[in-house]
């Protein structure tokens, strides 16, 4: 199959994903229980998730196998099933995907580099661990997500390209400061994760999770200042949780998300899925969005 990079540098816009945790939740996983380890007791429920994104006209589909490194599993007494668990992950999204991708999920490890909570290679091992098991479940590219730390990233993406032959794609998670600016938790902003990231050799780059649609046009337009040809992808968060009589609510609609879609486009963004909170709905309304988007240009 041709690459995710290729076919966007063709001019084609890619419908990606949306959430698979807050999915995960409303599937009955309980609060405290390991949602990757539902890639091997609740496989039909997994596999019943990613249908659906491609159902609702995914390219791409992730796999869930956010916190499936050595260091998250270990929590749940799982360090031992790194391969087994990510193997699944990547063989139930592959299975769902038909001939559409399977961007395989990293998260982060939760171990601070700079903190000295644990040493690069060691990192790079976890990444790597993690890395093989998927590609050898079927996974097209690499996608590492929700990263806040350089040094993390930078590992992660050695670990890929060390281990596999996949492609990698690397999103950070911004939030808006009080002086209007996008940062991460370790104050990493969209310009210079670019930088560092073109640099460590990412093939597609971009942003997740963080404060919603809205909010990503800013972030992709300063990634844009950094460089113009790399693909950049986007999974956005239907807004900032509330919560309502107990419960937490994700305010976007699908509709509100799909407004955004031609100044994302506009923007710079190649690929745009969701993140938390948003539904095979969200990415129905994204796909029809980008469809209308295209004919409109089309048309001149
Ligand atoms: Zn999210």
């Amino acid at each position: 199959m041709e690459s995710i990079a290729d076919t966007v540098k063709s001019g084609r816009v890619l419908i990606s994903d949306g959430a698979w945790g807050t999915f995960l939740q409303r599937k009955g996983l309980q609060p405290g229980e390991c949602p990757e380890a539902w890639c091997l007791t609740h496989r039909q429920d997994v596999r019943a998730i990613a249908a659906s994104y491609i159902a609702a006209g995914a390219d791409m589909i992730e796999t869930n196998s956010f916190g499936a490194n050595r260091f998250k599993l270990d929590h749940f007494g799982l360090a031992g099933s790194v391969a087994e668990i990510n193997y699944a992950a990547a063989a139930i999204s592959r299975e769902a995907a038909g001939d559409r991708r399977v961007i395989a999920s990293v998260g982060p490890t939760g171990k601070l580099l700079m903190m000295g909570d644990v040493a690069e290679d060691e990192l790079r091992a976890a990444f790597g661990e993690q890395a093989v098991a998927l590609e050898r479940g079927g996974a097209d590219a690499i996608c590492i997500e929700t990263m806040s730390a350089l040094d993390e990233a930078m590992a992660a993406i050695r670990a890929v390209k060390e281990t596999t032959s996949l492609e990698t794609i690397c999103t950070f998670a911004f939030e808006k400061t009080k002086l209007d600016e996008y940062r991460t938790m370790m104050g990493v902003t969209p310009a210079e994760m670019a930088a560092a990231l073109i640099a460590g050799g990412a093939d597609v780059i971009g942003a997740n999770c963080g404060c919603g649609f809205e909010a990503m046009v800013g972030i992709v337009r300063e990634i844009r200042t950094v460089n113009k040809d790399i693909p950049v992808l986007i999974h956005a968060n239907a807004g900032m949780p509330v919560v309502e009589s107990g419960e937490i609510v994700y305010p976007w609609s699908p509709a509100a998300a799909a407004s955004v879609v031609p100044e994302l486009i506009a923007a710079g963004a190649n690929i745009i899925g969701g993140c938390c909170g948003t539904t095979p709905e969200h990415i129905r309304a994204l796909a029809n969005a980008v469809q209308a988007f295209d004919r409109h240009s089309a048309a001149g």
